[in-house]
């Protein structure tokens, strides 16, 4: 028997354990991994507390990334004793996810670990920080170059924003952090933050166009957030846009669009080809500062995941949470 958390829902009503499951239970795919890091991120938070439908079939594992050992393969390109990450496809929403000791998933779905990087680390970085690593792609895509102009990033204190803060900042971009957090601009400078802007300051009613403040943006928040953001972004900048913590309208106008040529540009880390995954990933592992990545994240044991998941929603966790399931594995 294997250590798991299980979401299960009957009637109307979820329940949500660490227990333990017989592996022979796990889904039928090709590569078994016994898992050594997870982590827990804002979307597992949404799953675990039932606040929003993220699970679309129970009874499931949530854990929407891991790093881990190959256990046994039937897929050509991985074999026992390979190291692996894992993060999206629907895994802890429709496929059973990482917060157990073991996962069997698609082969298809793997990214070799990268050189450089201790299984540790990849979680350290997760499913945030590769999303991190997608948007800043994005931007510089775009033509968003560090000569442009201040990039700001929202939530900046969160998991997507505390890694795109530390990449845009060692890549030479000029970042202003928005965060709720005034406590944590110490934090953020420490990350490369030039300038720290309240949240406040992109909360009121959106304007169709403000002052041109930014040259592009990470956006964590949707909703009003995003709005303004759009609206102070100078001519021709981009913004991309992944994430929904302050919600998932867009109280915008075609203003931004029509008039200044921004772009929105939309970021979606589940369902990313596997080429430009690990792309994504490989760029991490070669350019990341893995000392500063290091005090990013704090530990979370598999037994207090459940505890642990409420405070994502009240904006209460910094950086990233990452999870010893094996950490014996390495
Ligand atoms: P975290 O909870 O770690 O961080 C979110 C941050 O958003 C908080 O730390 C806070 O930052 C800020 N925030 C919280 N509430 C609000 C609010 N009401 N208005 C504005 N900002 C707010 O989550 P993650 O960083 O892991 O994820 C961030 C978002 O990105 C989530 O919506 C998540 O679902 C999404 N996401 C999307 C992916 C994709 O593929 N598109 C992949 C990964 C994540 P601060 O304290 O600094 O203000």
């Amino acid at each position: 028997m294997i250590d798991a958390i299980v979401i299960d829902k009957t009637d109307d009503t979820q329940t949500v354990d660490l227990t333990q499951i017989d592996p022979a239970t796990l889904p039928e795919r090709d590569v078994t991994i016994d898992v050594a890091w997870s982590t827990l991120n804002y979307k597992d938070a949404l799953a675990i507390t039932g606040s929003a439908p993220v699970v679309r079939k129970f009874p499931m594992v949530p854990g929407i990334d891991f790093a881990g050992v190959v256990r046994d393969s039937s897929h050509p390109d991985y074999k026992a004793g390979d190291k692996v990450i894992l993060n999206g496809w629907g895994v802890g929403e429709v496929h059973w996810g990482g917060l157990a000791k073991q996962a069997r998933v698609k082969g298809d779905w793997l990214v070799p670990l990268p050189d450089g990087l201790t299984m540790r680390q990849a979680m350290e970085i997760g499913t945030a920080g590769y999303t991190a690593m997608l948007c800043v792609q994005a931007l510089e895509a775009q033509g968003v170059t560090p000569d442009s102009g201040p990039v700001a990033v929202t939530g900046a204190a969160g998991g997507v924003g505390s890694v795109a803060t530390l990449l845009l900042a060692q890549r030479g971009y000029h970042v202003a952090a928005v965060t709720g957090r005034a406590s944590e601009a110490d934090f953020l400078k420490q990350l490369g933050a030039v300038e720290i802007i309240d949240r406040e300051e992109l909360s009121g009613k959106p304007r169709p166009l403000g002052k041109e403040r930014f040259a592009g943006g990470v956006d964590v928040a949707g909703s009003t957030v995003l709005a303004n953001l759009l609206s102070m972004t100078r001519y021709g900048g981009t913004v991309a846009a992944c994430g929904l913590a302050a919600g998932m309208d867009l109280p915008a106008s075609v203003a931004p669009f029509i008039l200044r040529g921004v772009t929105l540009a939309g970021i979606d880390s589940v369902m990313c080809p596997a080429p430009k995954r690990r792309a994504a990933w490989q760029a991490l592992a070669a350019e990341l500062d893995l000392a500063k990545l290091g005090g990013l994240s704090v530990e979370v044991a598999l037994s207090d995941v459940i505890a642990t998941a409420p405070k994502f929603l009240t904006g209460d966790i910094r950086g990233r949470v990452v999870v010893p399931v094996a950490p014996d594995l390495g």
